[in-house]
């Protein structure tokens, strides 16, 4: 069994976007030694400004360097895999032989799979840990992560991965994090889409969102989207929850493809996607996701 990964141990972070920069932070206070890299040269600076012990490096190679580990936070799957493995810079060109990949985007299961293999080629091991709680948990490191893994790489992980998130739990073999997490997004998209539907049809009938909020919340309509989306984000119509409509698509639609791969008619999941992916072309990819409900509205 390989020794814990503990502080002072050296972690490679690639991606320090919306939620890798919050993640990244809380490992740096844990006691880990970072070295850092994103595409993006302002992600970059804003890290290093805000964390002056962490080392930026020029490419995904140069950051994998001497790291115990390397942890990616990218937007998909096929991102994760040009870092790491395909790019010209790819970090597991610079990984020592034995050393662990953490990939906790959320990224689609089965080309995870495939990239469990190819690495395993070169020595090196890969477990998927997706995180849920948004931004929101990222910032106070309560995220729920779901490893998949050889269960032996998923404990060596542990300490770094508990820096982060409050409870870890083991899902299967590679790619099945991946998977729990898809399903996961698909009932979170299904919940705040419902949720939005209600309340553009309740307020058309004279209700008040914030009274009909607070009722869905005592009464079974009750949903993380009714706690924890509603009166922050979509009812003061200011769409800042910092989840891009971009990634609820992509997520749903690694949920269709995945009950397609299954041979399983999931016809809700189909529609979600198709819906969420017309609402990003329409708001933009960037725009954050509880603009469902001003989609919604406009189509309504
Ligand atoms: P983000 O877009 O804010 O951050 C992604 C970062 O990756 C950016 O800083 C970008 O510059 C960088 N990047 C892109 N391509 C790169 C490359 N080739 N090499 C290096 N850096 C690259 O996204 P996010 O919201 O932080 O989400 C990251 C992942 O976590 C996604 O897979 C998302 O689905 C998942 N996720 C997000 C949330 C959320 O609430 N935002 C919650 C749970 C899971």
């Amino acid at each position: 069994m390989p020794a814990p990964l503990t502080p002072p141990a050296t972690i490679a972070f690639i991606g320090l976007g919306m939620m890798g920069k919050p993640m990244a932070g809380h490992l740096m206070a844990a006691g880990y030694r970072l070295r850092v890299y994103d595409a993006s040269q302002q992600a970059l600076s804003d890290f290093v400004g805000a964390h002056p012990a962490a080392l930026a490096t020029a490419s995904a190679k140069a950051a994998a360097e001497g790291a115990d580990a390397l942890i990616t936070m990218l937007p998909d799957g096929k991102v994760v895999r040009h870092a790491v493995l395909d790019g010209p810079d790819g970090a597991a060109s610079g990984m020592t032989r034995g050393t662990i990949v953490i990939d906790m985007s959320s990224s689609a299961p089965l080309g995870t799979r495939a990239l469990g293999s190819d690495l395993a080629a070169r020595g090196l091991s890969l477990i998927d840990a997706p995180v849920s709680g948004g931004v929101r948990r990222a910032l106070d490191a309560s995220l729920a992560i779901m490893a998949g893994g050889d269960a032996a790489d998923v404990e060596q992980c542990k300490p770094l991965l508990l820096a982060m998130g409050k409870s870890v739990f083991h899902t299967g073999a590679i790619g099945s994090g991946h998977a729990v997490k898809a399903l996961n997004n698909y009932l979170s998209a299904t919940s705040l889409l419902s949720m939005c539907e209600a309340l553009i049809v309740g307020e058309k009938f004279g209700l008040d969102a914030g009274d009909l909020v607070d009722i869905f919340n005592s009464s079974s309509g009750m949903s993380n989207s009714t706690q924890v989306k509603a009166k922050p984000f979509v009812i003061p119509r200011n769409y800042a929850a910092g989840f891009a409509l971009a990634l609820m698509s992509k997520d749903l639609k690694t949920a269709a493809e995945l009950a397609d791969q299954m041979g399983v008619r999931a016809e809700t999941m189909h529609d979600m996607a198709e819906v969420w992916t017309e609402a990003m072309h329409k708001l933009g990819k960037d725009t954050d996701h509880t603009a469902i409900f001003k989609y919604l509205q406009e189509q309504a």
